[in-house]
């Protein structure tokens, strides 16, 4: 193990409804104080394997049947997902998911649920997460329902950020926003990276964006690690800029 590396995932197999293989020997790692991206089309296996590692795939029928996840080198393949947030990792599921029903700050306040520090440390970084995203400071009494899509991505990220989280899995944060949206919210995972130390892996189908503020990439096809390397690398890639760069 090495102690740079956060989160490993060794050689990972995951199938659906016991015959279903759609991971076929997964392995990735997440370096501290990185932003990895997980990259590949549609039906890749980017969810999926994100999914095993906040370990969620139970409600989908799905089961990780080989291979080992760490994090600090301890397995973390049995924690439910609260478990993973008190250890400080937390997903921020595809499709945004705030609830509708309440308003931007309350639902910012239910991702500091597993804490135990206090109200005003969670006061605190509330006004933290408002220093990141403005826009929600300024919707902070709107049902999250009737906010944007942007603003309800920002909330969904600034929820996670609420449970102080050592690495967020951010799946799909491009999904149906403009252009201009999508590299504001990418430049506040920078910055989240950069200032607050924050490690990222995200899985996205935009390329161009993900290897634009990403250090690192992996891409998936058919449930397999196809190359891997530097961002900067992965740009310059002949395969990558035909098959992948084109596209987004
Ligand atoms: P997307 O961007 O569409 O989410 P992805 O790369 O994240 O793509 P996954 O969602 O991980 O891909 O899906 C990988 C494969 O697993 C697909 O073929 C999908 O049909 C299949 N799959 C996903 N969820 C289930 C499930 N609950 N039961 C059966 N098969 C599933």
């Amino acid at each position: 193990t090495d102690d740079r590396q956060l989160l490993e995932v060794n050689n990972i197999e995951v199938i659906y409804n016991h015959v279903i293989l759609v991971l076929k020997g997964v392995s990735l790692s997440v370096p501290k104080g990185g932003i990895t991206a997980l990259l590949g089309g549609n039906g890749a296996g980017k969810t999926t394997t994100l999914k095993a590692i906040s370990n969620l795939l139970q409600s989908e029928r799905g089961e990780i049947t080989k291979g080992s996840i760490l994090y600090h080198g301890q397995p973390v393949a049995n924690l439910s997902p609260s478990d993973l947030v008190r250890k400080g990792v937390i997903q921020v599921m595809e499709g945004r998911h705030c609830f509708e029903h309440l308003t931007v700050e309350e639902n910012l306040m239910t991702g500091a649920y597993t804490r135990r520090d206090g109200r005003a440390a969670v006061e605190a970084d509330l006004e933290l997460v408002y220093s990141y995203f403005p826009r929600l400071k300024e919707r902070r009494r709107s049902q999250a329902g009737y906010t944007s899509g942007g603003e309800q991505q920002m909330c969904a990220i600034g929820r996670a950020l609420m449970s102080r989280p050592e690495t967020i899995l951010l799946d799909e944060p491009s999904m149906g926003l403009a252009p201009q949206l999508v590299e504001e919210i990418f430049g506040i995972v920078r910055s989240l990276n950069e200032n607050e130390g924050v490690s990222f892996l995200l899985a996205e189908q935009n390329t161009n964006v993900a290897l634009r503020f990403a250090h690192y990439g992996y891409i998936l096809e058919s449930g397999r690690v196809v190359m891997d390397g530097p961002a900067a690398e992965l740009r310059e890639n002949p395969d990558v800029k035909e098959f992948y760069l084109g596209m987004s």
